[in-house]
């Protein structure tokens, strides 16, 4: 193994996570997935079988699902917001990723209730106090009663600790996922209602804006009941509460371990991005105009369209 993770390697592992690109093997969790380059040095991702046809191995991963669920292709991903942000988002070429805990939801990240730890901590000890016990299994070696419970609190503060440093290192970006537009999402999602817009986008176009980049998740928030359920360590950010569920969202995560700010911008592709502009059912007429007007000046050609909530019924 030589550890050469190129970004064309890394790019079709992330592309094809769940089945091996050369048999279609589907892996289920445990199973091994191996990554390296063929006799063409053209890279691969395959299963135990197709592994004989690797001259080179990168590396080897245990396969876990994916934390989320990708939505189809097409499906439709809206952006409620202020018309100033979306400025904003046109004059930077880049979409504003938000860092967790700067969000209103307190949950985010959360692995469950504050009542409920206990509960969770027992489960994380006796995970760890198993894990101690059996590490030195093959040795004479035996840890003393009293350090693996020492060891497993310390490996139970860490974990602690990793989930209030995940929320300073987590960056999203969050749609909301519908065939139609929403009546909610406009009082929902823009301070100023007569200002507001929404730019439309499905799954695909916001993979390809962001570059295919296999550092940014995009799958479907899971709405649970914290009061029966938690979170799991790994996938916190893709679980919020059930009262959230109307926001159908869609997220793009990413991690940085190293950046201090409240968010950072993305470089985006906003011509493949932005399929489609609505503005809100409450705008004044001159608004559109001016909605048009701000997109000729950064080169973005799309339809802004009125609002279709403010078409008239008959009776
Ligand atoms: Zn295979």
């Amino acid at each position: 193994m030589r550890n050469r993770l190129t970004e064309e390697l890394r790019l079709l592992a992330f592309e094809h996570h769940d089945e091996c690109v050369s048999c279609g093997y589907k892996f289920q969790e445990g199973d091994t997935s191996h990554l390296g380059y063929d006799i063409d040095d053209k890279p691969l991702y395959v299963c135990d079988k197709c592994s004989n046809k690797l001259k080179e191995t990168a590396v080897r991963h245990v396969f876990m699902p994916r934390p989320y669920e990708i939505p189809p292709a097409e499906s439709k991903l809206w952006r409620y917001t202020d018309f100033t942000k979306y400025v904003s988002m046109l004059s930077t070429k880049g979409l504003y990723f938000a860092r967790a805990d700067c969000f209103q939801d307190t949950f985010e990240g959360a692995k469950g209730l504050k009542k409920n730890k206990d509960k969770w901590d027992e489960y994380y000890l006796n995970f760890f106090r198993e894990g101690i016990k059996n590490l030195r299994e093959d040795h004479e070696f035996k840890y003393s009663d009293e350090e693996v419970e020492k060891q497993a609190k310390r490996l139970l503060g860490d974990l602690e600790h990793g989930g209030e440093i995940g929320k300073k290192r987590t960056f999203i970006s969050c749609w909301h996922e519908n065939e139609h537009e929403s009546e909610a999402m406009w009082r929902l999602y823009s301070s100023f209602l007569e200002n507001a817009i929404a730019v439309r986008t499905s799954y695909n176009s916001l993979y390809h804006a962001l570059g295919r980049n296999p550092s940014i998740n995009i799958g479907r928030v899971k709405y649970i009941d914290f009061q029966k359920s938690y979170a799991g360590v790994n996938d916190a950010f893709w679980h919020k509460r059930k009262s959230f569920e109307h926001e159908k969202e869609v997220r793009a995560i990413l991690i940085d371990m190293r950046y201090p700010d409240k968010g950072k911008i993305i470089p985006c592709g906003l011509s493949i991005l932005i399929e489609e502009v609505f503005v809100s059912p409450s705008a004044p007429s001159w608004f559109t105009q001016l909605v048009n007007d701000v997109n000729e000046k950064y080169g973005i050609k799309v339809k802004v369209s009125p609002s279709e909530l403010i078409q008239e019924p008959f009776f």
